[in-house]
């Protein structure tokens, strides 16, 4: 008979604690206001039933998590998806809290996830589904509470469910509600590639900071979902910069000498895999990781760069567009080798500053072309890692930790100024 071994795999949320724990290092902030920020504000748990397509009933669970709301309404994503756990949806909603103040946009955190497979559902499921979870939270959401958005395996239709049914339950018509909506009903032009502009935007500032030629270099991207495909075409179009190994859950294929990505879009788009791409190579998935470049870009999952992983890593920039892709132990390695990090927490906010563009958009009644949203994202990009900068090098510590130290410090004076009630 086989022992099955038991692996703990560290807590996500333990590992958002740690990123808190060590940037609070370098900072003078009372106990009081510290423990405030460690923890989430609510933690809403619902177990519901659906309507299935045979007539019968389901029950399912799902979460709604608001870490901190000093600094404004909770803003985070809903995922559906079969491994989302109350800790996964924790660690998140901490991320958003701090990714919203790097940012310096008026939002606090949140999270939200049910646990189901999308996969196996039909269209009329999801729906009903999506509609009786917003009946659940429908208690702690609202444009001026908390602002759903999509996540994993949830999308702007997704989005048009949840705000038809809280402007149903209200009365009124109410597009702030939720943001990453259909454009019909008060989505923001930008909103789908602007997580991947926001990357690019950074990394371009990263080139300038370093004096790296982004023209002809070599980029290797993990995933080639919204967020890599689309930080792939734009790197490609705009900086001239040489798409050299691409990946997706299937597998990872490499030309040394670059490829177009337009063409890996539109062959995942006809066959559902980069894999098999012509005029290029298959290589194994941890090789992709390992490839000499100028620009590596995880976009798929949490955990990918370990302790283990990092000692390879052969890139000059390390850019965050997924949440989470590398572990607290390897952030040192990574440094040490003189990899310039760029974290989630800034990588990846062009989406959540949209997200607000689209927030304040509904609340005036008034829209922006797509050249105007891009132009203020790019501003704030700018800002942002400008000012992430200033403070690594005034503590002389990596970029992530820097992002952290900036972000605890804006959230500690909100809630300073606001005080303790009563
Ligand atoms: P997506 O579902 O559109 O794409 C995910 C991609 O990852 C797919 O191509 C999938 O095939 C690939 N993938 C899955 N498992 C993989 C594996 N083992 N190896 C390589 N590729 C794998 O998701 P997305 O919206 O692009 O999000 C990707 C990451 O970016 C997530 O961590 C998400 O939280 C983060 N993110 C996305 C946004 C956004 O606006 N889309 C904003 C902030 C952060």
């Amino acid at each position: 008979m086989q022992v099955a071994t038991e692996i703990s795999s560290p807590s996500l949320f333990e590992i958002s604690l740690k990123s808190f724990d060590k940037a609070t290092q370098y900072l003078n902030i009372d106990d009081g206001v510290r423990k405030q920020m460690r923890l989430p504000e609510r933690e809403l748990t619902t177990n519901f039933p659906v309507k299935m397509r045979d007539g019968g009933f389901k029950m399912f669970t799902g979460y709604r998590v608001q870490h901190n709301t000093a600094r404004g309404p909770a803003k985070g994503g809903i995922r559906f998806h079969p491994n989302v756990t109350l800790d996964e949806v924790k660690a998140l909603a901490i991320w958003m809290t701090y990714k919203c103040a790097v940012m310096n946009i008026p939002f606090g955190g949140a999270k939200g996830g049910v646990i189901c497979n999308p996969k196996e559902m039909n269209e009329f499921e999801l729906e009903h589904l999506t509609r009786r979870y917003t009946c659940e939270i429908s208690c702690i959401i609202g444009p001026t509470r908390d602002i759903p958005a999509p996540d994993v395996y949830t999308n702007a239709q997704t989005m048009a469910w949840i705000m038809d049914s809280y402007s149903m339950a209200r009365g009124e018509f109410t597009p702030g509600v939720v943001t990453g909506k259909p454009l019909s009903i008060g989505g923001s032009e930008g909103r789908t590639e602007a997580t991947a502009r926001g990357c690019v935007d950074v990394i371009i500032e990263t080139a300038r900071h370093l004096d790296l030629e982004l023209s002809g270099a070599r980029v290797v991207v993990q995933g080639f979902g919204n967020a890599g495909s689309n930080a792939a075409r734009l790197i490609h179009d705009e900086c001239d910069a040489r798409i050299i190994a691409v990946s997706d859950s299937q597998g990872a294929v490499m030309n040394r000498g670059g490829f177009d990505p337009h063409r890996a879009i539109e062959h995942k788009m006809k066959t559902g895999s980069v894999v098999g791409l012509p005029g290029t190579e298959p290589i194994s998935p941890d090789e992709l990781l390992e490839l000499e470049s100028e620009i590596l870009i995880p976009a798929a999952l949490e955990n990918v760069i370990t302790a283990d992983v990092a000692p390879r890593v052969k890139t000059r920039i390390l850019v965050e567009a997924a949440n989470g892709p590398t572990v607290p132990e390897a952030d040192e390695i990574l440094d040490e080798n003189g990899i310039f990090l760029l974290p989630d927490i800034l990588a990846n906010a062009g989406g959540v500053t949209v997200s607000y563009f689209e927030w304040v958009q509904n609340n005036f009644g008034h829209y922006w072309k797509e050249e105007e949203v891009n132009s203020h994202l790019k501003e704030k990009m700018i800002t942002a890692f400008g000012q992430v900068l200033k403070v690594s090098k005034k503590h002389r510590v990596h970029m992530r930790r820097a992002a952290w130290i900036l972000a605890i410090e804006r959230v500690a004076e909100a809630i300073r100024a606001r005080g303790i009630y009563p």
